[in-house]
């Protein structure tokens, strides 16, 4: 397989469907992360790209070989289209100024709308919260012109970063979270398969059920079925109260 795949090339979006991209440090983050954003987003027309910096070659359960073709299926029941690029390997991740580069490298080829990473919780697998720092640095260097690395694409401005949390530990305590409601059956069973294609992973623990009961309860608090949290970078930008929807308080 090759190390990168196009990008379908998307340059007349219209903004609220500019691509989703999402990074993962190892095959299976973004599946238990988010995985049910991604599939919401799908289906409602938006493309979707994911990219993985590893193979799980670290990882007790799976060869890397298992762990590429379980990220593979995951991807297509999303949806998706997927990409792995090589940074230090699993376990082994460092947050360096050319990896940054490399990742917006990434970033000027996708030009997204909207972009997730793993969140900066310190407390879970090293790579994950080094990802995320990564992915945060390099939508900042996204935009700027003069990076000599970056300029053989054009410079992007993405519109909002979010951070996805890999496990109940890694959802940060000092952001609110903006609940995306992944409730609609069929994005709930495009969900559980992505997380179900990760056999490797289920067999040692029952991941499927620990992601859905987490979502359950997030969904309980906002008044639907199942919501994902994602944790802004930044304050989120609203044209008017219009677009505010509602709390998770129901008041
Ligand atoms: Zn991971």
């Amino acid at each position: 397989m090759p190390l990168t795949e196009p990008m379908k090339p998307t340059p007349n979006s219209p903004p609220e469907l500019a691509p989703l991209l999402v990074f993962g440090a190892h095959p299976d983050d973004i599946e238990f992360g988010c995985g049910g954003v991604v599939a919401g987003e799908t289906r409602a027309g938006r493309a979707a790209h994911l990219v993985l910096c590893s193979r799980g070659e670290a990882a007790t359960q799976g060869t890397p070989a298992e762990r590429t073709a379980e990220a593979q299926q995951a991807a297509a029941l999303l949806g998706a289209t997927l990409e792995f690029i090589e940074l230090d390997g699993d376990a082994r991740l460092e947050v360096r100024s050319a990896h940054a580069i490399k990742l917006a490298g990434v970033i000027r080829r996708a030009r997204p709308g909207i972009v997730l990473a793993p969140s900066l919780v310190d407390n879970q697998h090293p790579d994950h919260g080094r990802l995320g720092q990564l992915v945060r640095d390099a939508t900042r260097l996204a935009r700027y012109g003069g990076v000599a690395e970056l300029r053989e694409w054009p410079a992007h401005s993405i519109g909002q970063l979010f951070y996805y949390a890999v496990t109940l530990e890694a959802e940060p305590a000092g952001i609110t979270p903006v609940l995306l409601d992944v409730s609609a059956p069929e994005i709930l069973a495009a969900w559980t398969a992505a997380m179900e294609a990760h056999v490797s992973q289920n067999r040692g623990r029952n991941y499927v059920e620990l992601q859905l009961t987490r979502a359950r309860l997030h969904g309980m608090r906002a008044g639907v079925g199942h919501a994902i949290p994602l944790f802004p970078n930044d304050p989120l930008v609203l044209g008017s109260f219009a677009q505010a929807g509602r709390g998770a308080r129901r008041f």
